[in-house]
C-alpha cells in the first residue's frame, strides 16, 4: 500500500491537494499548524493508489508519497 506523508508545516493551506486527489481522500484538518494555516490530511490512506498526483500539485513540496519502494520527494528544503 503507498504511503503519504505531509508535513503540516510546510502546508498553507491552499487545498489545491483536496482538489487534485482522483481518490478524495484528502481533505483539511482542523488543527493549525505553525505558520496559522489549517493543514491537509489524508482520512482514508488505505484508498490511496500512490499516483502521486498531490504530491506533484502542491506549491510548498508539503507531500511525499512512497509507491512500490519508492520514496518520491521532489525538492529538498
Ligand atoms: S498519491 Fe494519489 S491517491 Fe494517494 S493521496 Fe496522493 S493524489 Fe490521492
Ligand atoms: S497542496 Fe500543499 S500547501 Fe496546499 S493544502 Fe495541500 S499540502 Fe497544503
Amino acid at each position: 500500500m503507498p504511503g503519504i506523508r505531509i508535513d503540516k508545516n510546510y502546508c498553507k493551506g491552499c487545498e489545491l491537494c483536496v482538489k487534485a486527489c482522483p481518490m478524495q481522500i484528502i481533505s483539511m484538518s482542523k488543527e493549525i499548524n505553525v505558520k496559522g494555516y489549517f493543514s491537509a490530511k489524508v482520512h482514508e490512506p488505505s484508498k490511496c493508489i500512490g499516483c502521486r498526483i498531490c504530491a506533484v500539485t502542491c506549491p510548498d513540496v508539503a507531500i511525499e508519497v512512497l509507491s512500490h519502494g519508492t520514496q518520491f520527494v521532489l525538492f529538498e528544503y
